[in-house]
């Protein structure tokens, strides 16, 4: 099939008057299924439009409107515990949704926790223990920071003038793909340096404290599991290294917050990022689960060590493109297209 021809079925398959009635049709066939969805943060409308990386945001007002959708239509949201305690489980189980947050930003507590509260439904937390340690440089979001408040930065030593929204999301994209790599601490540090940043303020700006997971930890709603210490690629590690990422994040949201992690959900989460071998270290490392972003639905007799997730990009504010996941269809279309 040429691009030309896949970007036509693209586009009509995230079309309502194709995806809705098929949805319809779909809960008919597909009956029982689990659908994880997963994302990283979120922004009021408002604010979403403007971000030079909004892609990685969700819009939390259509997440509120979404959460009614789901109700309305039916699907029960769950825990990832109660996900998988339905896969394994002989009974029917209906139809059920599980939210999971990775990362953990500052807006998890202020604005993402609240949303699901409102709706009194559970969401989970996949935490880079890094993040509140203050020991993971937050470089993504200091320089999406800087490129949107300040009109003039010093980027490797020339200068750019930022003015439209538009010319800041393509300075976030063109310096975020030149920096990404083992390196980019050490861009982003030199980047606060020449523009008179200072990176603990912002760091955090952005950053979930242990205090405020203390209170989430407190929330019966929220669910809290690992995402490693220092959000690596699992699969790039030696086995030792991919155990201490592993084993250290669980260990320390258990002293910190004084709880039991049981999931686990691994960085980046497609194919190349996570095999067989990480599914096993999981497993000995005391987890009872481990999400990966590889899409699709969970069936009765998932592994739990390879729960499929479907990412939420923030663009897709739809209704038509997120009953996309809950039939199961993106995850179909990214089999054909082999982007697993
Ligand atoms: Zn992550």
């Amino acid at each position: 099939m040429t691009i030309l021809a896949l970007a036509a079925a693209k586009a009509m398959m995230a079309s309502s008057a194709f995806v809705l009635p098929l949805a319809k049709a779909a809960d008919r066939v597909l009956g029982p299924r689990g659908c994880c969805l997963t994302f990283h943060r979120a922004a009021p409308s408002e604010q979403w439009e403007r971000l030079p990386n909004r892609d990685f945001y969700v819009d939390a007002d259509f997440l509120d409107r979404f959460l009614g959708y789901v109700r309305d239509q039916g699907w029960e949201v769950v825990t990832i515990s109660e996900a998988l305690r339905r896969a394994a489980s002989a009974g029917s189980t209906g139809r059920y949704v599980n939210f999971s947050i990775d990362d953990c930003y500052r807006d998890t507590f202020e604005l993402l926790v609240p949303v699901f509260r409102r709706h009194n439904v559970p969401v989970t937390l996949f935490v880079t223990t890094g993040i509140p340690d203050g020991t993971l440089p937050l470089w993504a979001a200091g320089l999406e920071d800087a490129l949107l408040s300040e009109d003039r930065v010093t980027v490797d030593g020339e200068e750019m003038t930022l003015s439209s929204p538009e010319q800041r999301r393509a300075a976030f994209a063109q310096i975020a793909a030149s920096w990404d790599g083992p390196q980019a601490a050490d861009r982003y540090a030199a980047f606060c340096a020449a523009n008179g940043i200072d990176i603990d303020a912002m760091h955090w700006k952005h950053a979930i404290s242990w205090e405020m997971l203390e209170t989430l930890a407190r929330d019966p709603l929220v669910e809290i599991g690992a995402h490693t210490v220092s959000h690596a690629r699992i699969a790039s590690l030696s086995p030792r290294d991919a155990m201490h990422e592993l084993a250290d994040a669980r260990l320390r949201l258990n002293a910190r917050l004084g709880i039991e992690v049981e999931h686990f959900a691994f960085p980046y989460g497609r194919a190349a990022d996570c095999g067989p071998r990480d599914f096993a270290l999981a497993q000995k490392a005391g987890f009872s689960s481990a999400a990966t972003t590889r899409k699709g639905l969970v069936h009765g007799g998932q592994n739990p060590f390879s729960i499929p997730r479907n990412t939420m990009n923030g663009s897709h504010r739809s209704v038509a493109t997120m009953e996309m996941h809950l039939t199961g269809l993106s995850g179909a279309a990214a089999k054909v297209m082999g982007r697993v």
